[in-house]
């Protein structure tokens, strides 16, 4: 008797009485089935209303899973309470550690909410023996109600990148807070009535207030953040401009270059094999013989030799912090770009002149560009851990939850 007392009062089952608890081979699992009833006698919450009642209506029998006991899978049979309301009709008791309809109890549920924080829904459905299904619906409902609805006063400044949700089609666009690295919305497509949800959103105040709008150039947020919310400053950030350098110009001539060595095989070789070596940034090329391996392909070809410090003086733009000084080293960069003789370097710098305004914006609003780096990064990985995939709600509910931004 002391020992059903005990677990009664540990498994805090309030309302809930132990009435047996018994061991039950299920498979070649070993499962201990506790079968409770619930106290005689008590008031008991609407799960409407509120208010206390102790007509009750009807009872139905349920089977939820709790937090194992020693390894052991534990499922209890609960009588389900339905009071005759007096407001309400007939009606759910309302419980602190069940939710209507829940199939596990609420600390399982919390439970599971935090190792789907570390592990990806398989890895938890397995630990727990739970169907995954039903550990992602616990995940949902769990990051709906720990997010909430978005907090969008006092946003000033925002960035809007796109990505995609399947290779190659399929787009969504992400809208972040960046000096707060916080995760504002995010929606399907990248097209302009696909971002206008978050105008509308926004609001017409919200975007009233809006002052800069960090971006890739060329898409369609652009005309959208113009035509709403006109007197924010369009930024154009490091990040996708050196990543367009990179597949343009740097790609571009190293192809070229691999293709004019043909005669010279290890030459050849070395050129092709190094794509990785080029478009990295210097600062992350660590290891000794990379190091050596750049000098050398750096030092035989002119052609990379140029493109290559061309990469680090064109980033070398957004460190300025001001703007008549950033346009005189542009002037300089672009002449350089133009005298190259290097025709993809030539049509980037060329292409990129009518951008100039937005680039050099960036003295004024230097945003980082490292968050919209690493939610690209981050978006990557939950993609990898197959969070929901084919569920954008669920999917952007975690891109959410991993910027949730700092106070
Ligand atoms: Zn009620």
């Amino acid at each position: 008797m002391a020992q059903t007392e005990c677990i009664a009062r540990l498994g805090g089952w309030e309302g809930y009485e132990l009435e047996s608890s018994m061991e039950e081979r299920r498979g070649g699992t070993l499962w201990c089935v506790i079968r409770l009833k619930p106290v005689a006698g008590l008031a008991r919450r609407c799960g409407g209303c509120g208010q206390l009642s102790r007509a009750i209506h009807d009872t139905e029998l349920r089977r939820v899973r709790d937090l194992p006991l020693f390894e052991v899978p534990v499922e209890l049979v609960v009588p389900r309470l339905r009071l005759a309301c007096e407001r309400c009709g007939p009606k759910l008791e309302r419980l602190g550690w069940l939710e209507p309809y829940a199939r596990v109890t609420s600390r399982l549920a919390a439970s599971v909410a935090r190792l789907c924080k570390l592990m990806s829904i398989a890895h938890v459905a397995q630990f727990y023996g739970l169907a995954w299904t039903t550990v992602k619906l616990i995940d949902h409902r769990h990051l709906e109600r720990e997010l909430g609805p978005v907090d969008l006063a006092d946003v000033r400044i925002i960035a809007m990148d796109e990505f995609a949700i399947q290779k190659g089609h399929r787009y969504a666009t992400v809208v972040v807070e960046p000096l707060r690295k916080r995760v504002l919305w995010v929606g399907r497509g990248r097209g302009r009535a696909d971002v206008r949800a978050f105008s509308e959103l926004l609001g017409p105040q919200g975007c009233a207030h809006l002052q800069a709008v960090a971006m890739d150039m060329n898409t369609a947020y652009e005309l959208e953040v113009r035509l709403h919310c006109p007197q924010a400053q369009i930024v154009f950030d490091l990040f996708h401009v050196v990543a367009k350098y990179g597949r343009e110009v740097i790609d571009r001539v190293r192809v070229d270059e691999a293709n004019r060595l043909r005669e010279d095989r290890p030459a050849r070789r070395l050129v092709k094999g190094s794509r990785w070596l080029l478009l990295r940034n210097r600062e992350n090329v660590t290891a000794q013989h990379d190091q050596v391996r750049l000098k050398e392909l750096l030092a035989a070809n002119r052609a990379l030799f140029t493109v290559y410090v061309l990469k680090d003086d064109l980033k070398a733009l957004w460190d300025y912090r001001h703007i008549g000084y950033a346009e005189r080293f542009w002037r300089q960069w672009y002449r350089r770009a133009m005298r190259s003789g290097i025709a993809p370097l030539k049509t980037f710098a060329q292409r990129l002149k009518p951008y100039l305004p937005g680039i050099l914006a960036h003295c004024r609003w230097p945003l980082g560009t490292n968050i919209v780096e690493g939610i690209n990064n981050t978006i990557k990985v939950i993609k990898r851990m197959a969070y929901g995939y084919r569920d954008d709600a669920y999917f952007f509910l975690r891109i959410r939850a991993a910027f949730p931004g700092i106070r």
